[in-house]
């Protein structure tokens, strides 16, 4: 195959083949942006100004419904964890961050649940397949909360007990009847 090439000209006049006055032109306009955040904050005229800046963390700003935060684990009426184990969120996870060792469970020995039930929240990338992947509404990510940093990798691992302690009773019924399952209960 013939390749060609295009010959591109220089750009004429001095306005094009100076890059200060670019430099000078970018520099007035984050000096613009800055005197209306200085007088915006000092002043008190933060509602004239229309740059949207928020003084996190002190101000918060609410997340939408539907946002993905940190992983909960819901439970049975009695309080036991409604995860069986079925190995599907591990399965679907593109990150390979859900860790799961099942265990025989004490009621009858008809269902498994987990025994370790950890996820990696520095390899998740938050795709929300795991939840989509539940067939019976054990896993969420509905929590509102976002990962902390952490000094330690070890850290960001969330065992079965953290996951458990943002759980809730799922509104979940055996054969799908009842409320909508993703009604938010928190
Ligand atoms: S949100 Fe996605 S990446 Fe994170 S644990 Fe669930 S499936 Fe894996
Ligand atoms: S898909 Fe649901 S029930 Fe299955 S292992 Fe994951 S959390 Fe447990």
């Amino acid at each position: 195959m013939a390749t060609t090439v295009k010959i591109v000209a220089r750009p004429a006049g001095i306005r094009r083949q100076s890059y200060l006055i670019a430099v000078v032109e970018g520099m007035w306009v984050t000096f613009r942006h800055l005197m209306k955040n200085w007088t915006g904050n000092v002043l008190g005229r933060r509602a004239k100004t229309d740059i949207a800046t928020l003084s996190y963390p002190e101000q918060k700003k609410a997340y939408p419904e539907r946002n993905r935060g940190l992983h909960r684990l819901m439970k049975r009426d009695d309080g036991q964890v409604r995860c069986v184990a079925c190995m599907m969120c591990p399965t679907v996870c593109p990150a390979h961050c859900i860790t799961i060792v099942p265990e025989e469970s004490p009621n009858g020995g008809i269902e498994k649940r987990p025994r370790i039930f950890e996820i990696d929240e520095l390899r998740c990338v938050v795709c929300g397949l795991c939840v989509e992947a539940c067939p019976c509404d054990a896993i969420r990510m509905d929590t509102g909360i976002h990962a902390s940093p952490t000094l330690r990798r070890g850290d960001a691992i969330l065992d079965k007990e953290e996951l458990l302690s943002r759980g809730d009773k799922s509104t979940a019924v055996q054969g799908g009847a009842g409320p909508f399952w993703r009604i938010r209960s928190r």
